[in-house]
């Protein structure tokens, strides 16, 4: 059967998933901010782009969307694959996957520490303040 959505409306489509991806990061950067955390945002010259970088000792923090990045956690309720056109979303998706473990594998190369904050998780944000708290402060530790 052919495809009822046009070029057009998929890429409208997709911004509007992406920004709605934007919240969770906003929520993290708002926390941290809170925690009295001071950083830098969207290193582009970095792999992978990560959200949030601190000057000293190099922690990167990612804020993945839980589609785009496909979260493999068993409890991850936002995760799911598409119900159509699976043939163009599984390649694109495992590519999503495999491009996130290179930049990652890359930045531990650089020197970078690098903390995954999951979309899912940023619904809890006693959770997502342990898990900064936790990383920050052994980033820390070993320099
Ligand atoms: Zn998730």
């Amino acid at each position: 059967m052919a495809d009822t959505i046009t070029p057009v409306c998929r890429s409208e489509n997709m911004r509007r998933i992406r920004s709605k991806n934007m919240t969770p990061e906003l929520e993290v950067r708002r926390l941290l901010f809170r925690m009295g955390y001071r950083y830098r945002l969207h290193a582009r010259l970095l792999p992978g782009h990560p959200d949030i970088i601190f000057q000293k000792h190099k922690p990167a923090i990612f804020v993945h969307g839980c589609f785009w990045h496909q979260h493999g956690a068993p409890n991850c309720k936002i995760t799911r694959l598409p119900k159509s056109r699976l043939d163009y979303w599984l390649p694109k998706l495992e590519r999503n996957k495999q491009r996130d473990l290179e930049s990652i594998a890359f930045l531990k190369h650089m020197g970078w520490k690098v903390c995954v904050i999951w979309e899912c998780e940023t619904k809890s944000p006693s959770t997502i303040k342990r898990k900064l708290n936790y990383f920050l402060k052994s980033v820390c530790e070993t320099i």
